[in-house]
């Protein structure tokens, strides 16, 4: 038998495949990481996509989640270039009609814009925040380690006081929690926009948990940004690998994961090189790890199935543009300080719309935008006096049937995008940004289609590796079958986002592979894994 070159090799340099790659490496094992892209980063990644000087996050742009990693510390990612810039105001909604709400970094100024609609709304956000700072460290401490059993969090549900209210909470869908919550449409409009962020429909179940986390996250650490663009997260994480003895290699396309004696010894390339290793860990879509990389006849058909059945959320369309100035809001200076902008008439009757209409292939008449504005708090991403946006459209349907709008004809995304970002372009300048038509430079419009084209894990243009439902978090992600990070096959493992605690830049399903393989190696977590080098 040929001897493995590699202890590990991790597939995929997103920056989870790139975090469990650092605490493998830090064990004093030899780690190969390997990536289909021509660039590492994954999601977490930064280009000229518009026009040279103009520096455009690719996928994501703001951390919330990896506010509460211990990633940063324990691998001491400053040395290695990555420091946070904190915009005020972190996320601003704003109304056609030029009102607008924004959650900024002191919660008096959050509740005093809140104020402006209801004081009961602002005095209620208060409590909401208090009932976080309460839950800090367990959902801290939830994220940042493998998940429990369902057993052991049902149990723990059950002997917390007002544990049945916490589960009811849980399960609530973001209509009914807050309508219960708010009197004020702003104030429920700027807390609900956040499941629509993510995905989840004001209708679906556990939404609201969703969303109430997201906001308090904001109000406590703020939504923040990566100086110099998101990619040097992942330059950061590579330092640190390439510091320890790593290895990473792009231009690589992982086709299968060798397996012998039931056992994952190695992978093969697409160009047919085979490279061995004592485990593999791969951030790749966990349909693609079981159905492609690990294969239907390595894998136990019920595992398949549900594989197949795992759903994968929903289709997102991406715009950049490059601008002559900074984006400038019919609302006013302030959403223009913020790097998140949700716009949209109200909550809940206009987001079912949206998602009714994409779920059923239908191109929404009113499509919904996320506006990304980095340069706001970093001018370094643009020229002197410039601006930039990223819109990311979503919900739209992968497969498209038909326009509630009933102007577009086209089925192919290849020939409807260029007319869909127009129709959002319009919206936009119509409600929000009266002078966004005059001050593009340049666009680019990316499918769902050239999304899954441009990087595999973004499968149909979903950016979560697989829905984010309560029936497909904690120990339950991807399946139960694969809840701790271990695929079906030993030593092959799971350290991407389809794992728990799911999508997001968070550094967690990364950090918590790697707390699963060292307890596999015998190797104690806390002795080498989360202390920082001498
Ligand atoms: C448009 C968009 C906006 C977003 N905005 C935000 C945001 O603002 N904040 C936030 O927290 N999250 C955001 N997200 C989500 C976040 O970016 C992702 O959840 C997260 O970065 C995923 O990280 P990962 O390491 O798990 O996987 P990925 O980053 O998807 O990395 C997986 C890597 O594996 C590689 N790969 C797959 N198969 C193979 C193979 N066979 N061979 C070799 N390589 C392979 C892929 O090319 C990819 O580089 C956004 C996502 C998108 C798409």
């Amino acid at each position: 038998m040929i001897p493995a070159r590699y202890d590990a090799i991790i597939i995929g340099s997103g920056h989870n495949g790139l975090t469990c790659a650092c605490y493998l490496a830090r064990a004093g094992l030899k780690v190969l990481v390997l990536e289909k892209y021509h660039s590492i980063g994954g999601m977490t990644n930064t280009e000229e996509t518009t026009i040279p000087g103009f520096q455009s996050d690719t996928h994501a742009s703001c951390i919330q989640f990896a506010n509460f990693s211990p990633v940063p510390e324990e691998l001491q990612l400053e040395e290695y270039g990555f420091e946070l810039i904190h915009p005020d105001p972190g996320l601003s909604h704003v109304f056609p009609d030029g009102r607008s709400v924004s959650v900024h970094r002191n919660l008096d100024d959050t509740c005093r814009s809140i104020a402006r609609y209801s004081q009961r709304d602002a005095d209620m956000w208060r409590v909401l925040y208090q009932k976080f700072l309460k839950q800090k460290e367990s959902i801290c401490a939830s994220f940042n380690n493998p998940p429990p059993s369902f057993t052991e969090e049902a149990a723990a549900l059950r002997t917390l006081p007002g544990g049945l209210d916490e589960y009811r909470f849980q399960m609530q869908n973001i209509r009914s929690w807050c309508n219960e919550t708010f009197e004020s449409e702003e104030a429920k409009t700027l807390l609900g926009g956040w499941g629509v962020h993510v995905g989840v429909s004001p209708d679906e179940v556990g939404g609201a948990s969703i969303s109430w986390l997201f906001s308090m996250l904001i109000q406590h650490y703020g939504n923040n940004i990566v100086e110099g663009g998101m990619r040097n997260l992942s330059l950061a994480l590579a330092g640190f690998l390439e510091a320890h003895n790593g290895e990473i290699r792009v231009n690589t396309d992982v086709e299968q994961i060798v397996v012998e004696n039931g056992r994952a010894c190695g992978v093969e390339l697409r160009d047919g090189e085979q490279i061995r290793a004592g485990l593999i860990a791969s951030s790749a879509h966990p349909r693609n790890l079981v159905l492609d990389l690990l294969g239907r006849q390595r894998v136990e058909t019920a595992v398949t199935t549900k594989i197949r059945q795992y759903e994968l959320g929903e289709s997102v369309m991406v715009v950049y543009i490059a601008l002559r100035s900074p984006v400038n809001y019919r609302a006013g200076p302030i959403p223009g300080q913020s790097v998140y902008v949700h716009p949209s008439p109200g909550l809940s009757d206009y987001f079912s719309r949206i998602f009714y209409e994409a779920r059923s292939g239908l191109l929404p008449e009113e499509p919904f935008a996320l506006i990304c504005n980095e340069a706001a708090a970093d001018p370094s991403r643009v020229p002197p006096g410039a601006g930039l946006m990223k819109l990311v459209v979503q919900p739209v349907p992968y497969e498209i049937t038909g326009d509630a709008g009933g102007t577009i004809e086209e089925t192919r995304w290849d020939d409807a995008k260029e007319l869909v970002a127009d129709r959002v372009i319009g919206l936009l300048a119509d409600k929000y940004i009266p002078d966004l038509r005059d001050n593009i430079i340049k666009r680019v419009v990316l499918s769902p289609r050239d999304m899954e084209r441009k990087i595999p894990s973004a499968l149909q243009g979903t950016l979560s590796h697989g829905a984010f439902v309560p029936y497909q978090v904690g120990a339950m992600r991807p399946i139960p079958e694969m809840g701790f990070y271990r695929s079906p096959v030993t030593h092959a493992y799971l350290c991407g986002s389809g794992s728990h605690p799911g999508p997001g830049v968070t550094m967690a399903p990364g950090r918590n592979a790697a707390q699963i393989i060292y307890a596999d190696l015998g190797i104690d977590f806390a002795v080498v894994g989360s202390r920082p080098d001498e």
